[in-house]
């Protein structure tokens, strides 16, 4: 017998049929098991109360109606993260349980790092940059050491214009190469550690699928057109550790409502929604929402490069230059005044404004450079103070609309190129009978016939 039950002695059930001839009083012989079922539950069991119910044997119907059920497992929720692991650091998650309200913990293992990365050496062989190799993950994970030595760079162009959706950079990395994640447009889930002292020039050119970015408090230096075409992006807050913002670093960013600097920043502030170089009160970058403040000196280099946005704006008197590409691509502009204090127009500074149907140089103005105006098709007619002395090459090229054009006196050295108005404009100005006056033309376009008025 003890053998039986060494064999089926983990099967009680099956050692129980295997006496079921056998009756079961609680005096009865050694070996007689009652076979209970349970017959009814009282009190249901909880994961922190016992419950209590009435069982039956099977065999000899005794009752036992003081039956006590064992709690039973914690209802848990969901799984929250409260720590995203990294490539170096655990993550941590919380559950809690729906009955007694316990809180579980439970550790996320780190991440690992995603096959096929090319990494690089550089810095005297101690250091790595990595790119994209031959890895084909859409959620990528960058190690913060490879080989046994730091990876510090994402390198240039290295994950650009691929399908990725996210990417995990460690703090290792301290500079986000030049066009790093040029036009990936999937690329909605990224965190700039703050590590990173530089963001090179249009590392996140056309990542339109970004609808915010945290610029960390340990970048000193944006390059150039850095979240250029970033159209997804409604704000940006730049901290007090930038010193360098480079040229269009936001052109395009047709979504841009609002632009911050911290109070702490001492080369550049904010006021109304523009970007303010304190040395010299440039503009360095607006919005849509931007109102240019009184004091401002210039309007940077492709300042308002690409805001379609932008109806409406006023350029205050204490502006001495409106730079080059400054509001160029801004077609929801329908008209624009150009204070007496201005004395430099820049290159391309109004280019292929198509909304512009009004524009007034006052006689302020010097100089109007190369492409100026071109592409303004809404232009029909333009007046060219006596003050500006120089009219860059291409300068109202394109400007297809054009049907009158005053000019003052400007030298044939300082009278660009024959592409400066379309049509034979600068030849009849030059021939004689030309010079200083007004010319009009009955056929407006690409290559219209210009006569003087009398
Ligand atoms: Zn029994
Ligand atoms: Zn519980």
């Amino acid at each position: 017998m003890k053998k039986i039950f060494k064999v089926l002695g983990t099967t009680i059930v099956l050692a129980v049929v295997g006496f079921s001839f056998t009756a079961c009083p609680p005096d009865g012989p050694a070996g007689c098991t009652h076979q209970w079922e349970l017959e009814s539950v009282e009190e249901e069991p909880t994961c922190t109360e016992e419950g209590l119910g009435t069982r039956v044997c099977a065999l000899c119907e005794e009752i036992d109606d003081n039956y006590i059920l064992p709690t039973v497992e914690h209802d848990w929720g969901e799984w929250e993260i409260t720590i995203e692991p990294t490539v170096s650091v655990e993550g941590e998650q919380t559950r809690i349980c729906s009955v007694c309200g316990e809180t579980d913990e439970g550790f996320i293992p780190v991440l690992q790092p995603t096959q096929g990365l090319l990494f690089t050496l550089k810095n005297n062989d101690t250091a790595y940059s990595v790119s994209r190799g031959t890895a084909t993950a859409t959620e990528v994970v960058i190690p913060a050491v490879h080989n046994g030595l730091p990876v510090t760079e994402i390198g240039s162009d290295g994950f650009s214009n691929s399908a990725m959706t996210s990417i995990l950079i460690p703090d290792s990395v301290t500079y986000i190469g030049w066009g790093a994640f040029w036009g990936c447009t999937d690329l909605t889930n990224i965190t700039i550690p703050n590590s990173v002292i530089g963001i090179g020039g249009y590392a996140f050119n056309g990542c339109t699928g970004l609808t915010s970015i945290t610029i960390p408090a340990s970048v000193t230096n944006i390059g150039g057109g850095a979240f250029a075409f970033c159209t997804g992006l409604t704000s940006i807050t730049i901290p007090a550790s930038v010193t360098n913002i480079g040229e269009g670093a936001f052109a395009f960013c047709t979504g841009l409502e609002s632009i911050t600097v911290d109070s702490g920043n001492t080369v550049y502030r904010s006021e109304g929604n523009c970007i303010i170089q304190i040395s010299d009160n440039m503009l360095i970058a607006g919005c849509k929402n931007s109102v240019i403040p009184s004091g401002v000196t210039g309007i940077a280099f492709s300042a308002f490069n690409g805001c379609t946005g932008l109806t409406n704006i006023t350029i205050p008197d204490s502006v001495t230059n409106i730079g080059g590409y400054a509001f160029k691509d801004c077609t929801g502009l329908t008209s624009i005044i150009i204070p007496d204090s201005v004395t430099y127009i820049g290159w391309g500074a109004f280019q292929d404004c198509t909304g512009l149907t009004s524009i007034t140089i006052p006689d302020s103005v010097t100089s109007i450079g190369s492409s100026a105006f071109s592409g303004c098709t809404g232009l029909t007619n333009i007046t060219i103070p006596d003050s500006v002395t120089s009219i860059g090459g291409q300068a109202f090229y394109r400007c297809t609309g054009l049907t009158s054009v005053t000019l003052g006196t400007i030298t044939e050295d300082n009278f660009g190129t024959n592409y400066a108005f379309p049509g034979n404009l600068r030849e009849v100005y030059f021939a004689d009978g030309g010079g200083a006056g007004t010319y009009t033309t009955t056929n407006p376009g690409w290559t219209p016939t210009w006569t003087k008025q009398e």
